[in-house]
Protein backbone atom coordinates (compact mmCIF):
# COMPACT_ATOMS: atom_id res chain seq x y z
CA UNK A 1 0.00 0.00 0.00
CA UNK A 2 1.09 3.49 -0.95
CA UNK A 3 1.53 6.32 1.93
CA UNK A 4 -1.27 7.93 2.31
CA UNK A 5 0.09 11.38 2.06
CA UNK A 6 -3.02 13.30 1.35
CA UNK A 7 -6.14 12.63 3.27
CA UNK A 8 -8.94 11.30 1.28
CA UNK A 9 -11.83 12.96 3.14
CA UNK A 10 -14.85 10.45 3.63
CA UNK A 11 -18.52 11.65 3.32
CA UNK A 12 -20.52 12.32 6.91
CA UNK A 13 -23.14 10.51 8.28
CA UNK A 14 -26.13 10.45 5.41
CA UNK A 15 -29.11 10.41 7.56
CA UNK A 16 -30.29 7.84 10.28
CA UNK A 17 -29.44 4.46 9.78
CA UNK A 18 -29.41 1.22 11.54
CA UNK A 19 -26.77 -0.99 11.67
CA UNK A 20 -25.23 -4.15 14.00
CA UNK A 21 -22.99 -2.46 15.85
CA UNK A 22 -22.01 1.66 16.01
CA UNK A 23 -18.68 2.13 16.85
CA UNK A 24 -18.17 6.20 17.95
CA UNK A 25 -14.57 7.01 17.29
CA UNK A 26 -11.90 6.43 14.39
CA UNK A 27 -9.31 5.66 16.41
CA UNK A 28 -7.12 2.51 16.85
CA UNK A 29 -9.39 1.32 19.70
CA UNK A 30 -12.61 1.88 17.48
CA UNK A 31 -10.83 0.42 14.33
CA UNK A 32 -9.23 -2.33 15.68
CA UNK A 33 -12.56 -3.37 16.92
CA UNK A 34 -13.46 -2.73 14.15
CA UNK A 35 -11.03 -4.88 11.81
CA UNK A 36 -11.69 -8.04 14.28
CA UNK A 37 -15.54 -8.09 13.95
CA UNK A 38 -15.75 -8.32 10.32
CA UNK A 39 -13.06 -10.53 10.39
CA UNK A 40 -14.85 -13.01 12.66
CA UNK A 41 -18.00 -12.23 11.73
CA UNK A 42 -18.44 -10.45 7.63
CA UNK A 43 -21.92 -10.31 7.86
CA UNK A 44 -22.48 -7.85 10.38
CA UNK A 45 -23.09 -4.25 9.25
CA UNK A 46 -20.49 -2.39 10.99
CA UNK A 47 -20.55 1.54 11.28
CA UNK A 48 -17.55 3.95 12.05
CA UNK A 49 -18.88 7.44 13.61
CA UNK A 50 -16.16 9.85 13.67
CA UNK A 51 -15.98 14.24 14.87
CA UNK A 52 -13.22 14.52 12.41
CA UNK A 53 -11.20 11.88 10.16
CA UNK A 54 -9.56 8.70 11.36
CA UNK A 55 -6.55 8.98 13.53
CA UNK A 56 -7.90 12.71 14.27
CA UNK A 57 -6.92 11.55 18.17
CA UNK A 58 -3.78 10.56 20.01
CA UNK A 59 -3.64 7.34 17.39
CA UNK A 60 -2.62 9.10 14.73
CA UNK A 61 -0.04 11.83 16.70
CA UNK A 62 1.49 9.46 19.24
CA UNK A 63 4.96 8.64 20.24
CA UNK A 64 4.85 5.91 18.16
CA UNK A 65 6.40 2.94 20.18
CA UNK A 66 4.46 -0.24 19.39
CA UNK A 67 5.43 -1.77 22.85
CA UNK A 68 4.50 -4.40 25.20
CA UNK A 69 4.67 -1.91 28.32
CA UNK A 70 2.05 -2.30 31.15
CA UNK A 71 0.58 1.30 31.66
CA UNK A 72 1.12 2.55 35.30
CA UNK A 73 3.55 -0.46 35.55
CA UNK A 74 2.61 -4.26 36.60
CA UNK A 75 2.40 -4.29 40.19
CA UNK A 76 -0.78 -2.85 40.22
CA UNK A 77 -2.16 -5.51 38.31
CA UNK A 78 -0.51 -7.97 41.21
CA UNK A 79 -2.40 -6.70 43.76
CA UNK A 80 -5.69 -6.79 41.87
CA UNK A 81 -5.70 -9.96 40.16
CA UNK A 82 -2.35 -12.12 41.41
CA UNK A 83 0.66 -12.76 39.95
CA UNK A 84 0.13 -15.34 37.61
CA UNK A 85 -2.76 -13.15 36.20
CA UNK A 86 -0.83 -10.74 35.52
CA UNK A 87 2.29 -12.88 33.79
CA UNK A 88 -0.32 -13.86 31.29
CA UNK A 89 -1.30 -9.82 30.75
CA UNK A 90 2.86 -9.37 29.99
CA UNK A 91 2.32 -12.31 27.99
CA UNK A 92 -0.84 -11.00 25.86
CA UNK A 93 0.85 -7.62 25.71
CA UNK A 94 3.97 -9.22 24.10
CA UNK A 95 2.03 -11.04 21.74
CA UNK A 96 0.29 -7.84 20.65
CA UNK A 97 3.40 -6.07 19.72
CA UNK A 98 3.72 -9.16 16.94
CA UNK A 99 0.01 -9.24 16.36
CA UNK A 100 0.22 -5.65 14.93
CA UNK A 101 2.95 -6.44 12.67
CA UNK A 102 1.74 -9.69 11.51
CA UNK A 103 -1.85 -7.83 10.28
CA UNK A 104 0.56 -4.62 8.91
CA UNK A 105 2.23 -7.13 6.95
CA UNK A 106 -0.91 -9.40 6.31
CA UNK A 107 -3.13 -6.34 5.37
CA UNK A 108 -0.46 -4.24 2.82
CA UNK A 109 -0.07 -1.41 5.80
CA UNK A 110 2.37 0.58 5.31
CA UNK A 111 3.24 2.24 8.37
CA UNK A 112 7.65 2.66 8.63
CA UNK A 113 7.29 -0.84 11.16
CA UNK A 114 10.72 -1.49 12.70
CA UNK A 115 11.05 -4.22 15.40
CA UNK A 116 14.55 -3.14 16.86
CA UNK A 117 13.31 -3.79 20.68
CA UNK A 118 13.75 -1.40 23.33
CA UNK A 119 17.16 -0.07 24.48
CA UNK A 120 17.34 1.97 27.64
CA UNK A 121 21.09 3.46 28.61
CA UNK A 122 22.38 4.74 31.66
CA UNK A 123 25.52 6.98 31.48
CA UNK A 124 26.24 7.93 35.18
CA UNK A 125 26.77 6.21 38.29
CA UNK A 126 22.72 6.65 40.12
CA UNK A 127 21.34 5.56 36.22
CA UNK A 128 23.27 2.36 36.03
CA UNK A 129 22.72 1.49 39.75
CA UNK A 130 18.64 2.30 38.97
CA UNK A 131 19.25 0.25 35.70
CA UNK A 132 20.55 -2.73 37.11
CA UNK A 133 17.72 -2.81 39.66
CA UNK A 134 15.15 -2.58 37.23
CA UNK A 135 16.78 -4.97 34.76
CA UNK A 136 16.86 -7.73 38.43
CA UNK A 137 13.30 -6.80 39.07
CA UNK A 138 11.99 -7.57 35.28
CA UNK A 139 14.26 -10.13 35.31
CA UNK A 140 12.14 -12.19 38.02
CA UNK A 141 9.73 -12.28 35.16
CA UNK A 142 10.74 -14.92 32.98
CA UNK A 143 8.24 -13.48 29.91
CA UNK A 144 9.92 -9.54 30.29
CA UNK A 145 12.85 -11.18 28.14
CA UNK A 146 15.04 -8.40 29.68
CA UNK A 147 18.75 -8.31 29.39
CA UNK A 148 21.57 -6.08 31.15
CA UNK A 149 24.55 -5.32 28.35
CA UNK A 150 27.70 -4.10 29.69
CA UNK A 151 29.06 -0.45 28.24
CA UNK A 152 30.80 -2.31 25.66
CA UNK A 153 27.86 -4.41 24.51
CA UNK A 154 25.70 -1.44 24.62
CA UNK A 155 28.06 1.06 22.38
CA UNK A 156 28.27 -1.78 19.97
CA UNK A 157 24.53 -1.97 19.52
CA UNK A 158 24.27 2.09 19.57
CA UNK A 159 26.93 4.04 20.68
CA UNK A 160 25.85 6.72 22.85
CA UNK A 161 27.74 9.18 24.45
CA UNK A 162 28.88 8.23 27.99
CA UNK A 163 27.29 4.88 27.92
CA UNK A 164 27.60 2.66 31.50
CA UNK A 165 25.28 0.02 30.55
CA UNK A 166 22.18 -0.63 29.16
CA UNK A 167 18.85 -2.84 28.59
CA UNK A 168 17.42 -4.38 26.16
CA UNK A 169 13.95 -6.19 25.76
CA UNK A 170 12.74 -7.69 22.03
CA UNK A 171 9.14 -6.33 22.47
CA UNK A 172 9.37 -2.97 21.11
CA UNK A 173 8.71 -1.51 17.55
CA UNK A 174 8.93 1.43 16.12
CA UNK A 175 5.97 2.77 14.06
CA UNK A 176 4.80 5.92 12.24
CA UNK A 177 1.59 6.32 14.32
CA UNK A 178 -0.35 8.41 11.58
CA UNK A 179 0.26 5.50 9.01
CA UNK A 180 -1.02 3.04 11.42
CA UNK A 181 -4.12 4.36 11.86
CA UNK A 182 -4.98 5.63 8.17
CA UNK A 183 -3.80 2.32 7.05
CA UNK A 184 -6.21 0.48 9.22
CA UNK A 185 -9.31 2.77 8.03
CA UNK A 186 -8.31 1.94 4.40
CA UNK A 187 -8.44 -2.02 5.55
CA UNK A 188 -11.54 -1.93 6.99
CA UNK A 189 -13.56 0.10 4.78
CA UNK A 190 -12.56 -2.33 2.35
CA UNK A 191 -13.58 -5.33 4.54
CA UNK A 192 -16.82 -3.33 5.04
CA UNK A 193 -17.42 -1.10 7.38
CA UNK A 194 -18.81 2.21 6.72
CA UNK A 195 -16.78 5.30 8.22
CA UNK A 196 -18.46 8.36 8.69
CA UNK A 197 -16.06 11.52 8.94
CA UNK A 198 -17.15 14.47 10.38
CA UNK A 199 -20.02 13.14 12.45
CA UNK A 200 -19.78 13.98 15.98
CA UNK A 201 -21.65 12.20 18.19
CA UNK A 202 -23.21 14.60 20.58
CA UNK A 203 -24.77 11.48 23.18
CA UNK A 204 -24.27 7.95 23.65
CA UNK A 205 -27.64 6.35 24.80
CA UNK A 206 -28.64 2.14 25.17
CA UNK A 207 -28.89 1.02 21.91
CA UNK A 208 -28.12 4.56 19.87
CA UNK A 209 -25.59 6.73 19.01
CA UNK A 210 -27.00 10.21 18.46
CA UNK A 211 -25.65 13.10 16.26
CA UNK A 212 -27.02 16.64 14.18
CA UNK A 213 -26.66 14.67 11.51
CA UNK A 214 -29.18 11.62 12.31
CA UNK A 215 -29.07 8.97 14.61
CA UNK A 216 -27.27 5.39 14.05
CA UNK A 217 -29.29 2.27 16.03
CA UNK A 218 -27.62 -0.57 17.03
CA UNK A 219 -27.41 -3.31 18.90
CA UNK A 220 -23.85 -2.77 20.66
CA UNK A 221 -22.54 0.73 20.67
CA UNK A 222 -19.01 0.80 21.31
CA UNK A 223 -17.82 4.00 22.70
CA UNK A 224 -14.26 4.48 21.42
CA UNK A 225 -13.99 8.16 22.48
CA UNK A 226 -11.03 7.99 24.50
CA UNK A 227 -9.65 11.30 26.16
CA UNK A 228 -12.76 13.11 24.25
CA UNK A 229 -15.05 11.06 26.24
CA UNK A 230 -15.55 13.73 28.65
CA UNK A 231 -17.62 15.61 25.65
CA UNK A 232 -20.21 13.32 25.22
CA UNK A 233 -23.70 14.28 27.19
CA UNK A 234 -23.54 12.94 30.69
CA UNK A 235 -20.49 11.94 30.68
CA UNK A 236 -18.44 15.46 31.55
CA UNK A 237 -17.84 14.17 34.72
CA UNK A 238 -16.66 10.72 34.16
CA UNK A 239 -13.30 11.14 32.51
CA UNK A 240 -10.70 13.43 33.11
CA UNK A 241 -8.30 14.41 30.44
CA UNK A 242 -4.90 14.32 30.88
CA UNK A 243 -2.66 16.43 28.66
CA UNK A 244 0.24 14.62 26.91
CA UNK A 245 2.77 16.45 24.17
CA UNK A 246 4.65 15.71 21.34
CA UNK A 247 6.08 18.61 19.14
CA UNK A 248 6.83 18.28 15.64
CA UNK A 249 9.09 20.54 14.08
CA UNK A 250 11.17 21.38 10.48
CA UNK A 251 14.11 19.47 10.55
CA UNK A 252 16.26 21.40 13.09
CA UNK A 253 18.99 23.59 12.55
CA UNK A 254 23.20 22.92 13.02
CA UNK A 255 22.57 25.26 15.93
CA UNK A 256 19.74 23.32 18.01
CA UNK A 257 21.44 20.19 17.35
CA UNK A 258 25.21 20.23 18.10
CA UNK A 259 26.49 19.20 21.37
CA UNK A 260 26.90 21.66 24.32
CA UNK A 261 30.76 22.33 25.30
CA UNK A 262 30.35 19.69 28.15
CA UNK A 263 29.31 16.90 25.90
CA UNK A 264 32.04 17.69 23.64
CA UNK A 265 34.84 17.82 27.14
CA UNK A 266 33.12 14.09 27.27
CA UNK A 267 34.13 13.06 23.37
CA UNK A 268 37.49 14.24 23.73
CA UNK A 269 37.79 12.29 26.83
CA UNK A 270 37.76 15.19 29.49
CA UNK A 271 35.61 14.73 32.02
CA UNK A 272 33.74 16.76 34.65
CA UNK A 273 34.44 17.00 38.46
CA UNK A 274 31.35 18.06 40.96
CA UNK A 275 34.13 19.24 43.55
CA UNK A 276 34.04 22.62 44.12
CA UNK A 277 37.03 24.77 43.31
CA UNK A 278 40.03 24.77 46.13
CA UNK A 279 40.38 27.97 47.15
CA UNK A 280 43.51 29.43 49.67
CA UNK A 281 43.30 27.39 52.86
CA UNK A 282 40.20 25.65 51.39
CA UNK A 283 37.27 25.88 53.99
CA UNK A 284 33.75 26.86 53.83
CA UNK A 285 34.30 30.30 55.72
CA UNK A 286 36.92 31.36 52.95
CA UNK A 287 35.12 30.43 50.39
CA UNK A 288 31.46 31.96 51.51
CA UNK A 289 33.50 35.52 52.65
CA UNK A 290 34.61 35.00 48.90
CA UNK A 291 31.25 35.01 47.56
CA UNK A 292 29.85 37.40 50.12
CA UNK A 293 33.05 39.88 48.50
CA UNK A 294 31.01 39.74 45.04
CA UNK A 295 28.05 41.00 46.51
CA UNK A 296 29.51 43.86 47.65
CA UNK A 297 28.17 46.52 45.54
CA UNK A 298 31.23 48.25 45.08
CA UNK A 299 33.13 45.39 44.17
CA UNK A 300 35.21 46.42 41.05
CA UNK A 301 35.26 44.61 37.69
CA UNK A 302 38.71 44.23 38.04
CA UNK A 303 42.10 44.80 40.37
CA UNK A 304 44.68 47.05 38.54
CA UNK A 305 47.27 45.60 41.21
CA UNK A 306 47.97 42.97 44.23
CA UNK A 307 47.85 46.12 46.73
CA UNK A 308 44.64 47.60 45.40
CA UNK A 309 43.14 44.02 45.58
CA UNK A 310 44.73 43.91 49.49
CA UNK A 311 42.94 47.20 50.21
CA UNK A 312 40.07 46.79 49.26
CA UNK A 313 39.74 42.98 50.83
CA UNK A 314 41.08 44.82 54.12
CA UNK A 315 37.96 47.24 54.48
CA UNK A 316 35.67 44.31 53.42
CA UNK A 317 37.02 42.12 56.11
CA UNK A 318 37.12 44.47 58.91
CA UNK A 319 33.72 45.38 57.78
CA UNK A 320 32.54 41.90 57.48
CA UNK A 321 33.73 40.50 60.38
CA UNK A 322 31.60 42.27 62.76
CA UNK A 323 28.51 39.92 63.83
CA UNK A 324 25.07 40.76 65.04
CA UNK A 325 24.76 38.18 67.28
CA UNK A 326 27.27 39.35 69.16
CA UNK A 327 26.26 43.37 69.52
CA UNK A 328 28.39 43.90 66.37
CA UNK A 329 31.54 43.37 67.84
CA UNK A 330 34.46 41.07 66.16
CA UNK A 331 34.87 37.21 67.78
CA UNK A 332 38.25 39.07 68.63
CA UNK A 333 37.30 41.34 70.07
CA UNK A 334 34.86 39.78 72.20
CA UNK A 335 37.23 37.22 73.43
CA UNK A 336 39.77 39.50 74.48
CA UNK A 337 37.46 41.58 76.46
CA UNK A 338 38.19 44.88 74.35
CA UNK A 339 34.22 45.07 73.61
CA UNK A 340 33.64 46.98 77.22
CA UNK A 341 35.33 49.52 76.04
CA UNK A 342 34.23 49.65 72.24
CA UNK A 343 30.75 49.88 73.97
CA UNK A 344 31.62 52.54 76.18
CA UNK A 345 33.02 54.54 73.52
CA UNK A 346 29.69 53.72 70.88
CA UNK A 347 27.72 55.04 74.10
CA UNK A 348 29.08 58.41 74.57
CA UNK A 349 28.52 58.94 70.58
CA UNK A 350 25.02 57.65 70.49
CA UNK A 351 24.30 59.88 73.65
CA UNK A 352 25.77 63.04 71.90
CA UNK A 353 23.43 61.91 68.98
CA UNK A 354 20.40 62.03 71.31
CA UNK A 355 21.27 65.19 72.83
CA UNK A 356 22.21 67.18 70.06
CA UNK A 357 18.75 65.93 68.16
CA UNK A 358 16.25 64.03 70.34
CA UNK A 359 13.46 64.84 68.51
CA UNK A 360 15.20 62.28 65.88
CA UNK A 361 14.77 59.34 68.39
CA UNK A 362 11.79 57.85 70.00
CA UNK A 363 14.25 56.57 72.41
CA UNK A 364 17.28 56.91 74.38
CA UNK A 365 19.48 55.01 71.81
CA UNK A 366 22.04 52.26 73.33
CA UNK A 367 24.52 50.47 71.91
CA UNK A 368 23.32 46.60 71.08
CA UNK A 369 23.71 44.46 73.81
CA UNK A 370 25.50 40.80 73.72
CA UNK A 371 24.06 37.64 74.84
CA UNK A 372 25.00 35.88 77.59
CA UNK A 373 22.90 33.17 76.68
CA UNK A 374 23.01 30.86 72.95
CA UNK A 375 20.10 28.27 72.52
CA UNK A 376 20.07 26.09 69.37
CA UNK A 377 16.92 24.39 70.67
CA UNK A 378 16.28 25.92 74.11
CA UNK A 379 14.64 23.18 76.60
CA UNK A 380 11.10 24.65 77.70
CA UNK A 381 11.90 25.59 81.46
CA UNK A 382 10.86 23.84 83.92
CA UNK A 383 8.30 23.87 86.87
CA UNK A 384 7.12 23.23 89.97
CA UNK A 385 5.36 19.96 90.02
CA UNK A 386 2.85 18.76 92.69
CA UNK A 387 3.06 15.39 93.81
CA UNK A 388 -0.03 13.79 94.12
CA UNK A 389 0.78 11.09 96.50
CA UNK A 390 -0.78 8.57 99.65
CA UNK A 391 1.25 9.95 102.63
CA UNK A 392 0.78 7.32 105.34
CA UNK A 393 1.61 8.60 109.10
CA UNK A 394 3.08 6.49 111.49
C1 LIG B 1 1.37 12.55 22.90
C2 LIG B 1 1.04 11.09 23.03
C3 LIG B 1 2.01 10.15 22.80
C4 LIG B 1 1.71 8.80 22.95
N1 LIG B 1 2.67 7.87 22.67
C5 LIG B 1 2.35 6.56 22.68
C6 LIG B 1 3.30 5.58 22.27
O1 LIG B 1 4.44 5.90 21.88
N2 LIG B 1 2.95 4.28 22.34
C7 LIG B 1 1.70 3.89 22.77
O2 LIG B 1 1.44 2.68 22.80
N3 LIG B 1 0.77 4.79 23.12
C8 LIG B 1 1.07 6.11 23.07
N4 LIG B 1 0.12 7.02 23.40
C9 LIG B 1 -1.22 6.56 23.77
C10 LIG B 1 -1.99 6.07 22.54
O3 LIG B 1 -1.75 6.90 21.43
C11 LIG B 1 -3.49 6.07 22.88
O4 LIG B 1 -3.69 5.27 24.03
C12 LIG B 1 -4.31 5.50 21.75
O5 LIG B 1 -4.04 6.13 20.53
C13 LIG B 1 -5.78 5.63 22.10
O6 LIG B 1 -6.55 5.21 20.99
P1 LIG B 1 -8.10 5.43 21.01
O7 LIG B 1 -8.64 4.94 19.73
O8 LIG B 1 -8.66 4.83 22.25
O9 LIG B 1 -8.27 7.01 21.14
P2 LIG B 1 -8.04 8.16 20.05
O10 LIG B 1 -6.91 7.88 19.16
O11 LIG B 1 -8.02 9.45 20.79
O12 LIG B 1 -9.35 8.09 19.17
C14 LIG B 1 -10.59 8.56 19.62
C15 LIG B 1 -11.32 9.05 18.40
O13 LIG B 1 -12.65 9.33 18.78
C16 LIG B 1 -13.05 10.49 18.09
N5 LIG B 1 -14.16 11.08 18.86
C17 LIG B 1 -14.10 11.54 20.11
N6 LIG B 1 -15.28 12.00 20.55
C18 LIG B 1 -16.13 11.80 19.52
C19 LIG B 1 -17.52 12.09 19.34
N7 LIG B 1 -18.23 12.65 20.31
N8 LIG B 1 -18.08 11.77 18.18
C20 LIG B 1 -17.36 11.19 17.19
N9 LIG B 1 -16.05 10.91 17.29
C21 LIG B 1 -15.45 11.22 18.45
C22 LIG B 1 -11.82 11.36 18.08
O14 LIG B 1 -11.88 12.37 17.08
C23 LIG B 1 -10.73 10.34 17.83
O15 LIG B 1 -10.44 10.18 16.47
C24 LIG B 1 0.40 8.38 23.30
C25 LIG B 1 -0.57 9.35 23.54
C26 LIG B 1 -0.27 10.67 23.40
C27 LIG B 1 -1.35 11.69 23.64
Amino acid sequence: MEPNRTRRPRAPLPGSLRADVCIVGAGYTGLWTAYYLKKAAPQLRVVILEQRFAGYGASGRNGGWLTNAVTGGRGQYVKTHGREAAALFQTHMNETVDEVIRVATLEGIDADIVKGGEFTVAYDAPQQSRLIAEVRSEQSWSMTDVELLSAKEATDRINVVGTTGASWHPHCARIQPAKLASGLASVVEALGVEIYEDTRVSEILPHRAVTERGTVEADFVVRATEGFTAGLKNLHRAWLPMNSSLIATEPLSASMTSKTVAMMLIDLGITRTHSRPRVSNDNPFSEAQFKTLKYVPDFPHHFNSLAEAQAFCEGFFIEYNHHSGIGWHTPASVHFGTHHAIDQQRTITLNRAFNEHPERFARRPRPPQIRTEVWINEPAKETPQTIDANVETV
